[in-house]
């Protein structure tokens, strides 16, 4: 369907001969220099046709200025057709500011300038405004054309309101627009932007002709109103009938496969993009980015965001937590970086992505510049972010970094306690811990339930059997259901204090069905305690509720291992093997000023590597003198060693340690990360180092933090 302006000639006015003489003159002063080569007849003869063409040719707003000053001093200031042209030129421009100012001037709009002024807005995407010149329009006693409908309905849809929404679609049948798919399109768009795409997908089903923008109006509805799949649905069927898609169909159809995470039909609509020779549009890129990021192929997702200057921080937001969720968290930490120095301004969602990414990282040093940035930020007092901060804090092993965070934040809720709580809870603080929730109860802030998993698990690693116990029967004071993660607490409390047919008892006695983390509680317990019946009555659960995790299968054998049960190991590692299940490989990374560096079992990868085995070696005479012996026989069936022998003291977390030794000065604190749970005997071996060489050494294994300190470790020796 073709649009033309069909203006009433009598609506013009012709200006007479003198005024065309001055025009010409005029004319000629302030665009010769321009190199304008305007017939200046078709001035005097047809000045419409003059000012399209003149206004055609701006590009800036210097020069529109110019032309209006022109035709408002030849007179040409109440000529709708000219000012309509003056309208939709200046708003396309982006000066809708202007626009509404001559607008405002012309004494008696028609509907053309109506439309043209409701465009602008609409094109401006300021929604609100167009939809109340729309009812500005109506009392002014100017009835609505069917180029006004689609831009008041778009804008409707952008502003979601549905009552003005539903007011034009009565609209539409009064007026009798109801065949045209112009409107009837704007119609089902608007329902579906208001998230009534139920009401959208009956006006639809009611079009006479279909075309591919009402396709694509209710596959965009059901994509953008979380309904996937019936958007894929209705692409399907949008094909069957022989439409081909354009590429706004084609963003919703690859917004809808991000959704499910279907990345095999996301690719394939991928590689439709590309025949089409779409791969430009940047709508498109845009979701294609998401779709690889949400699926977790961060890179392809990258490389697409890479080619793009994109300025919207929703997609920066998309990719940075792209990386962070799948463990990417130096590539999240540098992407904000570059975020900051094209001088965008993240929002809280970018900073709480890049501050989960530290605490991820485990890095005090990328941690303490996060801290660093907040504090000259906007964010500083925005109380998501503080507890942020404290958890990362927390992760990064500074308690009392993140004790500061929370001892700045004004106003303090419950998140923001319980963050502090929990990480106390994480670090075995337990009685600063206690201590903090007296003062919250003080501050007249009621516990959540977080704040009991922090305490419960303040008391469990600080072996405060009764103390735990307490606390847990205190959850009903204020009516705080306990939920699994609670009662996996207090099983690892009992089981920690060797009570294990208790912590069995109470497992049997709960009143919900106990998930993996209680069973693995009491399997770890089994483990310290060698209790081999309630490990493997544990494990049997385990295996049944959690067969692919090779971490139970570990403990298990660790277990058979300390009892000195090798057919129970056998049996163990055949189960693995019969399963497909392999070992995870252990690795540890260390940081030294702000550089990470990865050490795996054996590493000699490492430049440095001949100096850090030096050092290691050196550790291990000294750990020798001192009289420590490594629990050879357990450890050669230990699952989670590597097979040769010498892999005893070669785990990668002492690699790190001896790194770490060397390359700092002498009594600062080592930060180490490790993938896997620490083994008995580098946990044995790193109190002792901690003693020889006076260092604080703080692992983070798979499970928790050990704080090593003169020959103590904080989890007392359970993990
Ligand atoms: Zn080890
Ligand atoms: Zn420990």
């Amino acid at each position: 369907m073709t649009r033309n302006l069909d203006f009433p000639k009598t609506l013009t006015t012709f200006p007479g001969i003198f005024q065309a003489k001055k025009i010409q003159t005029l004319a000629l002063q302030q665009y010769k220099a321009n190199n304008f080569t305007n017939n200046l007849q078709t001035l005097a003869l047809n000045p419409e046709s003059f000012y399209t063409t003149l206004l055609d040719q701006s590009t800036s707003k210097k020069h529109l200025n110019q032309i209006h000053s022109q035709i408002t001093v030849n007179g040409f200031q109440s000529n709708g057709f000219i000012i309509t042209k003056f309208i939709n030129v200046t708003s396309n421009l982006g000066d809708i500011c202007y626009a509404r100012k001559v607008f405002d001037e012309f004494p008696q709009p028609y509907v053309f300038l109506w439309n043209a002024i409701i465009r602008g807005y609409s094109k401006q995407n300021m929604f609100h405004e167009a939809v109340g010149l729309y009812a500005r329009m109506q009392k002014a006693g100017v009835g609505p054309d069917c180029f006004t409908l689609p831009h008041v309905l778009r804008a409707c849809g952008g502003a979601a309101d549905l009552e003005v929404g539903r007011a034009l679609h009565g609209q539409v049948f009064r007026r009798g627009f109801e065949k045209d798919g112009f409107v009837q399109n704007g119609v089902v768009a608007v329902y579906a932007k208001c998230g009534r795409i139920d009401e959208a997908r009956v006006v639809f089903e009611g079009l006479g002709d279909r075309t591919v923008v009402s396709w694509t109006s209710i596959i965009s509805g059901y994509a953008q109103n979380g309904r996937p799949v019936e958007a894929l649905k209705m692409f399907k069927k949008m094909r069957d009938c022989g439409f081909k898609p354009d590429w706004i169909a084609l963003v919703s159809v690859i917004s809808a496969y991000a959704d499910i995470e279907d990345l095999g039909q996301g690719r394939s609509v991928h590689s439709c993009v590309i025949k089409m020779g779409l791969e430009c549009e940047p709508d498109l890129r845009i979701a294609l980015t998401t779709l690889y990021a949400k699926c977790g192929h961060v890179m392809i997702a990258n490389s697409l965001f890479d080619e793009m200057e994109i300025s919207n921080v929703i997609m920066w937001n998309t990719m940075i937590s792209g990386f962070v969720n799948n463990g990417f968290c130096n590539d999240g930490i540098s992407l904000f970086k570059r975020m900051l120095s094209k001088n965008l301004r993240p929002d809280s969602v970018t900073v709480c992505s890049t501050i989960l990414a530290c605490a991820q990282l485990g890095s005090l040093e990328e941690a303490r510049k996060m801290g660093e940035y907040i504090d000259k930020s906007e964010y500083k007092s925005d109380v998501f972010v503080s507890t942020a901060l404290i958890d990362m804090y927390a992760k990064c092993g500074s308690v009392d970094l993140a004790r500061k965070v929370f001892d700045e934040t004004k106003t303090k809720d419950i998140v923001v306690w319980s963050a502090m709580i929990v990480g106390y809870g994480v670090h075995g603080r337990a009685h600063e811990a206690i201590n903090l929730f007296n003062s919250m109860k003080q501050a007249g802030v009621g516990p959540n339930d977080v704040t009991f998993i922090g305490l419960l698990t303040a008391c469990n690693h600080a072996g405060l059997v009764e103390e735990g116990w307490k606390i847990f029967n205190s959850m009903k004071d204020y009516n705080i259901e306990p939920r699994h993660q609670h009662y996996a607490c207090v099983v690892d409390i009992l089981g920690r204090a060797g009570c294990l047919e208790r912590a069995y008892d109470f497992i049997i006695n709960m009143p919900i069905k106990p998930g993996v983390s209680i069973w693995g509680a009491l399997l770890s317990a089994s483990r310290i305690h060698r209790h081999v019946a309630i490990g493997e009555y544990s494990a049997e659960q385990l295996f049944s509720l959690d067969p692919y995790n090779t971490g139970h299968y570990v403990q298990l054998s660790n277990l058979y291992a300390s009892v000195y049960m090798w057919s129970g190991v056998a049996r163990v590692r055949l189960l693995m093997k019969e399963r497909g299940l392999a070992k995870d490989i252990g690795c540890s990374m260390i940081e030294i000023s702000g550089k990470l560096h990865v050490f795996r079992m054996g590493d000699i990868s490492h430049p440095e590597s001949s100096e850090i085995l030096k050092e290691h070696k050196r550790l291990d005479t000294r750990l020798k003198e001192a009289g420590f012996v490594a629990d050879t026989e357990s450890a050669l069936h230990d699952l989670s060693y590597e097979d040769k022998e010498e892999s005893l003291c070669n785990h990668s977390e002492r690699l790190a340690i001896a790194y770490g030794l060397i390359s700092t000065r002498f009594g600062s604190t080592l930060r180490i990360t490790k993938n896997l749970r620490a083994c008995v005997n580098c946990h044995a071996a790193i109190k002792l180092i901690s003693k020889l060489e006076s260092r604080e050494i703080v692992v983070r294994d798979a499970n928790r933090f050990h704080h090593f300190k003169d020959g103590e470790c904080s989890c007392g020796d359970y993990w």
